[in-house]
C-alpha cells in the first residue's frame, strides 16, 4: 500500500513508513493511494466466516504486499481475540457492540491492531522502541491495553492529575508490565504540550527512538473497516435480501474524530454493499452543519455527557473529503449527518431501556438517535448503529436514567481491585525528559 499526504506536499510513502511516522512531514494525514476492492468470491463465503477470518481477508487485500501473510495473520488473530455480536433491538433495528475488548471502547479494535503493527516493524535488532502517549481518559488506556507485553517496546503514558475520572486512573494505572503511568501535575493540554516538544527534542530522540500512537495513525484506521464487513456477514443471516441491495443496509456511526466513519466509508470502497452512512454527533455538530450547509466551520469543542466525542475540529474530515475529491455533493449521496442534544441522548436511553431492555451508553445512544431520525423516512432499511463503550463506563449518568443498577464487566472489576502505580512529575517538560533519559 502506497500512501500520500492530505496535504499533498510530502512525497508518497510505504505503509511501514507512514505507520512509524504517523502524520506526514507536510502536516497531513495519510491516505492510501488506491483502495482494493475484494473479490466476488470473497462475498460468496462472508455469512459463514468468523470476525477473524474476514478480518483476516480484508487485511490481506489491504497490506499483503507490506506483512508478510502468516505475520499478518497472527497480528489480526491476536489484536481481535474478542467478539464484535450484532445485537436485534426491534423491526429493522440492530447495534454492533464493538466494546468487547479490554478497555470495554471500539478503540480497542484500532489500538490493538495499531500495537502489533508496530511491534512487528520495530522487530530486530536496535533501540527499544518508547510510545509516548497524553490522555484526557480512554485513548490512553486502550493504547496501554494494546501495546501490553509487546517485545521490544516501552509505553509511557502522561495523564492530567485529578482530571480523568476514577475508573479512568484505574484503568491508565494498573496496566504493568512494559507501561509507565506519569501522573502530570497540570492539565491535558500540558501533557499534550510536554509530548510535542519531546518529540521536537533532537538530542533525546538521537538517544531514543521515540514513537506516538494517536488517532490519527492510519494502522488504527484500517483495522476499523473490519467490522463493517462482520457486521454485513452477521446482518445476512437475519436478512438475506440485503445481499443483493433488495433491502438497504445503513449504518449509524456516533463520531467525533470520523475515524469509525471513515473506515466505514473505506469499506464501501471495498465493495460492502451498504447504501448510506449516517454520521451522527452530539451539539459539537461540524460535520452534519457542513452537510447540510456546506460551509466546514472546525471551533472549541462544548462539554456534553458524550465527552468522547467533544471533538470541535475533527481530524479525519481531511480524510473524508478526500475520497470525495471535496465533491460535497457526492458526499451527501452516501453521508447524511444529524446532531443530538444531551436531553435527547438522556431520552434514548431511557426510551430503549424502558422498551427493549437495551441498555445504551451515552455514546451508543447518540448513534441509535441517528438511525432512528433516518428510519423516519425511510423505514424499510436495515439499519445498524454502533455501539462504542459499554455502558458500565458511564455508571453514574446511565444509571439514574433506567433506574438500575449497571452491573460492571470483570474487567473493569479486576482494574478496580488492583493498586494505582503512577509516578507523579511536575508540570515541567524537563521532568519528562530526565524520567526519558533516565531509561526507568
Ligand atoms: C473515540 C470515541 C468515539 C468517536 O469515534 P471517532 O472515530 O473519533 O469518531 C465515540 N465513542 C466512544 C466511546 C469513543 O471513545
Amino acid at each position: 500500500m502506497e500512501l500520500y499526504s492530505t496535504n499533498g506536499k510530502s512525497e508518497i510513502v510505504e505503509f511501514r513508513e507512514a505507520v512509524l511516522e504517523g502524520l506526514a512531514s507536510d502536516g497531513g494525514l495519510f491516505m492510501p493511494r488506491k483502495i482494493p476492492v475484494m473479490s466476488p468470491d470473497f462475498f460468496k463465503h462472508l455469512d459463514s466466516m468468523s470476525l477473524q477470518e474476514i478480518s483476516f481477508e480484508v487485511a490481506r487485500t489491504l497490506l499483503g504486499g507490506n506483512i508478510p501473510v502468516s505475520a499478518l495473520k497472527d497480528i489480526v488473530d491476536s489484536a481481535l481475540n474478542f467478539d464484535v455480536p450484532l445485537i436485534h433491538i426491534e423491526d429493522n433495528r440492530y447495534i454492533l457492540e464493538l466494546f468487547h475488548g479490554p478497555t470495554l471502547a471500539f478503540k480497542d479494535v484500532g489500538a490493538r491492531f495499531m500495537a502489533r503493527v508496530v511491534s512487528h516493524f520495530a522487530k530486530g535488532p536496535g533501540k527499544e522502541l518508547t510510545i509516548l502517549v497524553a490522555t484526557s481518559g480512554d485513548t490512553g488506556s486502550a493504547v496501554a491495553q494494546g501495546f501490553y507485553n509487546l517485545s521490544g517496546i516501552r509505553v509511557v503514558i502522561l495523564y492530567p492529575q485529578s482530571k480523568v475520572s476514577e475508573l479512568q486512573e484505574k484503568q491508565l494505572t494498573t496496566v504493568g508490565g512494559n507501561v509507565t503511568a506519569l501522573e502530570v501535575e497540570g492539565t491535558f493540554d500540558d501533557c499534550q504540550g510536554m509530548v510535542k516538544e519531546a518529540f521536537q527534542d533532537t538530542s533525546l530522540n538521537g538517544k531514543l527512538s521515540l514513537t506516538s500512537a494517536n488517532s490519527i495513525n492510519i494502522a488504527r484506521l484500517l483495522p476499523q473497516a473490519f467490522y463493517y464487513f462482520y457486521a454485513y456477514a452477521q446482518a445476512l443471516k437475519a436478512q438475506p435480501e440485503i445481499r443483493d441491495s433488495r433491502k438497504p443496509l445503513v449504518f449509524s456511526v456516533p463520531s467525533g474524530n470520523f475515524g469509525n466513519l471513515t473506515a466505514g466509508l473505506i469499506a464501501k470502497r471495498m465493495g460492502l454493499p451498504i447504501n448510506h452512512f449516517i454520521a451522527t454527533t452530539n451539539v459539537n455538530d461540524v460535520v452534519p452543519e457542513y452537510l447540510t450547509g456546506g460551509e466546514f466551520r472546525p471551533r472549541p469543542s462544548k462539554q456534553t455527557i458524550s465527552n468522547a466525542m467533544d471533538v470541535g475540529n475533527p481530524s479525519n474530515f481531511d480524510r473524508m473529503l478526500e475520497l470525495y475529491n471535496h465533491d460535497i455533493q457526492r458526499m451527501r449521496a452516501d453521508i447524511t449527518g444529524y446532531s443530538f442534544t444531551d436531553d435527547e441522548t438522556r431520552n434514548a436511553i431511557r426510551e430503549v431501556y424502558e422498551q427493549d431492555r437495551y441498555i445504551m451508553d451515552p455514546h451508543t445512544a447518540v448513534g441509535n438517535l441517528g438511525l432512528r431520525r433516518y428510519q423516519q423516512s425511510h423505514p424499510d432499511a436495515l439499519g445498524i448503529s454502533l455501539s462504542t463503550a459499554h455502558p458500565a463506563k458511564f455508571g453514574s449518568i446511565v444509571e439514574p436514567l433506567i433506574g438500575e443498577e449497571i452491573e460492571l464487566p470483570q474487567a473493569l472489576k479486576e482494574s478496580l481491585g488492583r493498586e494505582k502505580r503512577s509516578i507523579v512529575v511536575p508540570n515541567s517538560y524537563e521532568a519528562l525528559r530526565t524520567f526519558l533519559s533516565s531509561g526507568v
